[in-house]
């Protein structure tokens, strides 16, 4: 048999308040014979999101992780070729009550104006990046406020502040009955290197911008499209194929955290089904050392990002046990084995 690297999978937002290993027949058999525990995935200091949680995952410490620095990924993993001084947010299009309160999350309009002094970078759904020239230095003051958690505030109380431009931008989207807000800002910043050759299959621009910005090989392909809708087969494929090839491949999964925003509990339910039969169970067949965990909860029930300790399975080393609780920067060396017999 030729050597097999390690495949370490991500389920984005795979917890919730009734989340049951149980409910899972292959996950929970790779439990029962390998070892368990939970990972500690959010770092001080941060909100709750994907990309502190995943970079913790890649073994990136506190320290070295940067506070700002949601937008600037996504632009790496989307393309997007950034000037030093670029200012970089996320944004979203919501709903907007007649009252002026916002709703939830919208299509972007047919045509989306022209903003002045920055540009619009369609993403995809409700989901835009903005790149503001020569306003770096906004970065310290400006104020922002991520809308998914805003939901019911009326918009005079969350306009962006400390950078005209981008509150400019949101009254000129006002003309569509949408509003598009801007959050997650951030400018081009520096991350560790990943100490290992490794190989990176996903979809969500959050996942591929990380794992570029660590200097890892990233493939996706069309039919991989960060929701329940992706191509789960094709996905394992790829990643057991490159697992002949690179000591270690990450897979990223993240059709449950989106259905989890949407709030459809059954359909957050049937994707994490689908995952078991179609992604967990070949890879378990497959004989790699194998490391299944989510980055963060996501509640079905009211759409946010829950901050609970993430289990995880860790299979293929023919040893079994609970190895209780875990910060998740050792997650990689612990897949690895480095530290697995120092810890017990
Ligand atoms: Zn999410």
């Amino acid at each position: 048999m030729p050597e097999q690297g390690a495949v370490f999978c991500i389920i984005d937002g795979m917890t919730d308040e009734a989340f049951n290993v149980q409910a899972y027949p292959n996950l929970a058999a790779m439990k029962n014979e390998g070892f368990f525990g939970y990972f500690e995935t959010v770092p001080k200091g941060f909100p709750v999101e994907s990309y502190p949680c995943i970079a913790s995952l890649f073994g990136i410490r506190e320290g070295e992780l940067p506070l700002f620095a949601r937008g600037y990924l996504e632009a790496l993993g989307k393309g997007i070729q950034l000037a030093e001084d670029d200012l970089v947010l996320r944004a979203s299009w919501m709903r907007l009550a007649e009252n002026g309160c916002i709703l939830g999350v919208a299509e972007p309009p047919q045509a989306v104006p022209r903003f002045s002094g920055l540009s619009y970078h369609h993403l995809g759904a409700y989901r835009a990046l903005l790149v503001v020239p020569n306003a770096k230095a906004a970065l310290k003051s400006l104020k922002t406020y991520p809308p998914y958690a805003y939901v019911g505030k009326n918009l005079e109380e969350i306009l962006p502040q400390g950078e005209k431009r981008l509150t400019q931008m949101v009254r000129q989207s006002l003309g569509t009955e949408k509003v598009l807000l801007p959050w997650g800002q951030s400018v081009s910043c520096p991350f560790p290197a990943f100490k290992l050759k490794a190989a990176a299959v996903g979809a969500a621009l959050i996942f591929q911008g990380l794992a570029k910005a660590l200097g890892l090989d990233v493939y996706t392909k069309p039919d991989f499209t960060a929701d329940t809708d992706t191509a789960l087969t094709a996905k394992v494929e790829l990643a057991l194929q490159l697992a002949q090839v690179y000591p270690l491949v990450f897979l990223h999964i993240n059709g449950a955290d989106e259905a989890a925003h949407r709030r459809d509990i059954w359909e957050k339910r049937f994707f994490l089904e689908q995952v078991d039969a179609k992604v967990l169970a070949p890879l378990q067949k497959a004989g790699a050392a194998l490391l299944v965990c989510g980055d963060h909860g996501t509640s079905p029930v009211d759409g946010k990002h829950i901050g609970i300790p993430q289990p995880f399975v860790l299979y293929g080393q023919k040893r079994q046990g609970d190895l209780g609780t875990v910060q998740a920067n050792k997650a990689v060396k612990l897949l690895l084995e480095d530290e697995l017999w120092q810890r017990r």
